[in-house]
């Protein structure tokens, strides 16, 4: 058996940082696929370049790079020329790069931009004769970088590891294979990190994606069959409860919510165990619906419990869970059980759901340790799902004599999608806002716009409203994120008076100071916060009206539209504000599809069109189901391919031998695992 260490290049720090990264053995090294791939185009002349494009020109700097700094930034500069015309290239945060550049002729690859008369090209890469010749016209794979490895290291041992052959083996029968028109898994393998061309590349892509597809809808299948069998024994004759919540409420509930509210008591009361998703997009009220059922079960003398995904979403809920059933002069009591509570608050709260003092819990991930002991628990909702893998809910559900499931998502799969994915697992969709709803004002900018847009927030912020500013991700490292919100609230600091409260939220901070500052912007200490995207779920904060995005060029637009969810949840007019970076003149399209709709299913599929079935290294969309190659969206094809060929296996009618068969459950089962960490709601 091939190990990590037997690989050249692999000694004990290398070790450690593969690990770091979840790489453990050499197949988690094979199917770390690449994000990207580059290739190298024939280097043009400078007299020829095309504007805002990626390309290689082979010249020599007319004077050595010199490094200036502006502002905070490092800028390394130089005039570079191959006798057709000049380039000005920009280098940023890069000083040593100048020593790097001799006076001889080099390849640069980089983005050309033309800027008034003047053409520059930023960041570029430098290649030696030999590397642009061995690059050329090929397709070289960029890998996910995590700290401490590079590209260069991961091509080594992706390659080392594809020599040996005993790594993969073919599953599905040719006969199978023909039929879907899929390539061989070595093949595939091998192609999907060093294509020969972009034409082999995306065969082996759709072999790839049919295989996490095609398991995936296998382990749906599978559970489905199994989850409808478990008889409901849980009794709920009283029915007084939601009437009384409802009578208090400051609105009628939309038709949509009460479609799913019936939706969810027909479930309770039927012969078998609920097993129901329900969709619905931000702000379309699902929290009140998950109180309902609670106080459903509660009233019947049953426990239910009420996981989100962060501390902070929990805090909410427990706070809004407290209010409305003080307010319903119910007697029933909630409890709030998170991480970071002391031993002792935990204590506490463990004795209380074990005698069931406590009747309605709400919690983190804390509501699945061990410590906790239910008693009748007859409902688990798990809110925002996605966050959560199966394996954590099946934990949940152990902890009782099988209850009633319900999963809260607000990710926008349009329905059709959502079909194939689920198949038919009830889902219950909540396609209608609250009437009261003023649609958010919404408009992308570039630049130029941003005194305007500091000008606006202290406007709204001068009107006691609240706001946002939300900052991309850089790169995939918590710590560069964090140091990018410390530098923009600085400049924030500067920009506005003195008086406007800056608060700072990111990934890096303890999930205590995360509740302190979130509990500080809900109470309106802070008027405007800065924060990364841990803002994304849930959180619901009225008072707040604009939310300005940096580099929304960066994001989804799901993931874009989840965001600026977090604004228009009050009665007050709410703009959302999405500066574009990317220094293109011409107006994005894909992000003005969010000007034109608050629709977060409209926007979904408006995405899908954009980017096209080719286009799959568009954004990941955040948070929703991540498979490793394969994406709902783009690849829908090849997922109604896979579940076509997953119901032919299930229902035994793909025409397998007995022996292939075997092959092919026997890999289910390892799939299995890898299905969990996938959002089946189970
Ligand atoms: P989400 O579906 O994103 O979880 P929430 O449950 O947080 O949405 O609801 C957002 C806001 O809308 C809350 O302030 C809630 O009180 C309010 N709300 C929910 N349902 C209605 C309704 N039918 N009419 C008016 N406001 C509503
Ligand atoms: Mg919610």
């Amino acid at each position: 058996m091939l190990t990590l260490n037997a690989l050249k290049g692999v000694g004990p720090q290398t070790l450690k940082k593969l690990n770091a990264a979840g790489i453990f053995e050499p197949e988690d090294l094979i199917s770390w696929y690449p994000r990207d791939y580059i290739s190298c185009e024939p280097s043009v002349s400078i007299s020829d370049i095309q504007e805002e494009k990626m390309v290689t020109v082979f010249g020599h700097f007319t004077r050595p790079p010199v490094t200036r700094k502006y502002g905070g930034q490092q800028v390394t500069t130089g005039t570079f020329t191959d006798g057709t015309g000049n380039l000005t290239v920009n280098w940023y945060h890069m000083p040593y790069i100048a020593a790097s550049v001799s006076d001889k002729d080099l390849y640069l690859r980089g983005k050309a931009v033309r800027k008034g008369n003047r053409l520059f090209l930023y960041q570029p890469s430098i290649l030696k004769e030999e590397q642009y010749q061995e690059q050329v016209n090929k397709l070289m794979p960029v890998y996910p970088l995590k700290t401490g490895l590079t590209n260069k290291l991961l091509c080594s041992l992706v390659e080392q590891c594809l020599e040996h052959a005993e790594l993969i083996h073919e599953y599905l029968p040719a006969g199978f294979r023909k039929r879907y028109q899929l390539a061989e898994a070595n093949y595939a393998m091998k192609e999907i990190h060093f294509p020969d061309s972009r034409h082999d590349m995306l065969l082996a892509r759709k072999r790839l994606v049919f295989d996490e597809f095609f398991f995936f809808m296998l382990s749906v299948r599978e559970l489905k069959e199994q989850k409808h069998t478990i008889p409901n024994t849980y009794v709920f004759d009283k029915m007084e409860a939601a009437e009384r919540l409802l009578g208090i409420l400051p609105y009628e509930l939309t038709s949509a919510q009460k479609r799913t509210v019936d939706e969810i008591f027909q479930d309770m009361h039927s012969p078998f165990v609920m097993s129901r998703l329900v969709q619905g997009d931000v702000g379309s009220g699902k929290t009140v619906i998950a109180v309902l059922a609670m106080l459903h079960a509660a009233e019947n003398g049953y426990q239910s419990a009420l996981m989100a995904p962060t501390e902070v979403l929990a805090v909410q809920h427990y706070e809004a869970v407290c209010d409305l059933t003080a307010k319903c002069g119910l007697g029933f009591q909630a409890i709030l059980l998170t991480g970071s509570m002391t031993a002792k608050q935990k204590r506490m709260a463990y004795n209380k759901i074990e005698s069931h003092e406590a009747d309605l819990i709400i919690g983190t991930h804390a509501l699945i340790q061990e410590h906790v002991v239910y008693d009748k628990l007859a409902l688990v909702i798990t809110d925002e799902q996605h966050r959560f893998g199966v394996r954590q809910r099946s934990v949940f559900t152990e902890k009782s004599d099988k209850p009633h499931v319900l999963v809260m998502s607000a990710t926008p799969i349009p329905r059709t999608l959502a079909l194939i994915l689920y198949g038919d697992l009830d889902i219950s969709v909540i396609d209608e806002l609250p009437a009261n709803r003023i649609p958010i004002k919404n408009c992308v900018v570039n630049e130029r716009y941003l005194s305007r847009a500091y000008a606006f927030l202290e406007k709204e912020i001068k009107k006691g409203h609240q706001a946002y500013v939300i900052c991309a991700m850089v790169e995939e490292s918590e710590q560069v994120e964090a140091e990018n919100v410390l530098d923009y609230a600085e400049k924030l600091k500067k920009a506005l008076p003195q008086n406007i409260r800056i608060g700072i939220l990111h990934g890096k901070m303890k999930p205590k100071e995360k509740n302190q500052i979130m509990q500080e912007f809900a109470d309106h200490q802070i008027d405007l916060l800065v924060s990364t995207t841990v803002v994304e779920v849930g959180v619901n904060v009225p008072n707040a009206t604009v939310m300005m995005i940096e580099n929304a060029e960066r994001f989804g637009l799901s993931q874009l539209h989840q965001l600026r969810g977090r604004v228009g949840r009050g009665s007050a007019q709410s703009y959302c504000i999405f500066m574009d970076r990317s220094g293109q003149e011409s107006k994005n399209e894909r992000l003005s599809v969010l000007e034109k709709s608050n629709d977060g299913f409209f926007i979904a599929a408006e995405d899908l069109r954009l980017r096209g079935p080719g286009d799959f290294y568009g954004v990941r969309q955040n948070g929703q189901i991540q498979f490793a190659l394969a994406d709902i969206y783009t690849d829908a094809v090849i997922m109604k391919l896979a579940k076509e060929a997953a119901d032919e296996v299930y229902d035994q009618t793909a025409d397998l031998s007995e022996e292939e068969e075997k092959v092919l459950y026997e890999l289910l089962e390892q799939y299995r695992s890898r299905a969990e960490a996938f959002d089946v709601p189970l």
